[in-house]
């Protein structure tokens, strides 16, 4: 990727070479774009995390940022981005449970427009001003519960979704452009379902793409 992002020089863990060795096992596991692969060794996930937790940024494991909640694993930040720029034909895209904006970054050199939804305001509010210190900003954030989507500035061409559902939420279904796809983890802890669903003209295919491990997408009402 040519756009330069800070990076508050790594030194020890937080260097060149320990980032390489996270490029080489997302390799080993799989992950084949090398435009996923470049952007995942330009972002500095460990202005991501606490400083406490900075030397294992880049170990390809989540990692607790307070409130409960978690920084995804690398693995499945690259394979859900791999996943969404193989199959979206278009340039805006949603996500829900933005974190710490890690997801966020990396889909931002990728799309136009990113919108982003947090239902926790504290971590919201950190992560704007985290991607601003970083020169990100085609991303849009909005306070509010995933579920519902943001149907103002649909439809979108591609949703990702960084919590697992209970089930497929309707909204962002309908909120998915014809030819758009929506990534999200589906079921109960211990057995969730990433899947991928393709919204045709007519009908709407869906896709298993693996188990993975999420915190919950949280039902307010
Ligand atoms: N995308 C982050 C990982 C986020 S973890 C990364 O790159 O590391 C999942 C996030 O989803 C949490 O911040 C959680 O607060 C948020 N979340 C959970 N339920 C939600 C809902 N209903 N609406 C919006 N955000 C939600």
């Amino acid at each position: 990727m040519s756009k330069q992002i800070p990076q508050n020089q790594g030194i020890g863990m937080t260097s060149d070479r320990t980032r390489d060795r996270l490029i080489k096992r997302l390799k080993e596991q799989g992950i084949r774009s090398n435009l996923v692969l470049d952007q995942i060794r330009n972002i500095p996930r460990h202005l991501f995390v606490d400083e406490a937790l900075a030397t294992r940024a880049y170990e390809d494991t989540a990692l607790p940022i307070g409130l409960g909640q978690t920084i995804s694993q690398p693995f499945i930040v690259a394979k859900m981005t791999e996943a969404l720029i193989n199959s979206v034909d278009g340039d805006r895209i949603l996500e829900v449970g933005t974190g710490c904006g890690y997801q966020t970054a990396i889909l931002s050199s990728f799309f136009k427009e990113i919108y982003t939804i947090e239902r926790i305001r504290s971590l919201l509010l950190k992560t704007k001003q985290r991607l601003r210190t970083m020169n990100i900003y085609n991303v849009h954030f909005r306070h509010g519960d995933g579920w519902e989507g943001w149907s103002k500035y649909g439809l979108y061409n591609g949703i990702i979704v960084a919590a697992a559902a209970s089930e497929l939420p309707s909204n962002l279904l309908e909120q998915l452009d014809i030819g758009g796809v929506l990534i999200i983890p589906i079921g109960a802890p211990g057995e969730q379902e990433l899947t991928l669903v393709k919204r045709n003209h007519d009908h709407y295919e869906s896709k298993n793409l693996g188990s993975v491990s999420f915190v919950p997408l949280v039902k307010e009402k």
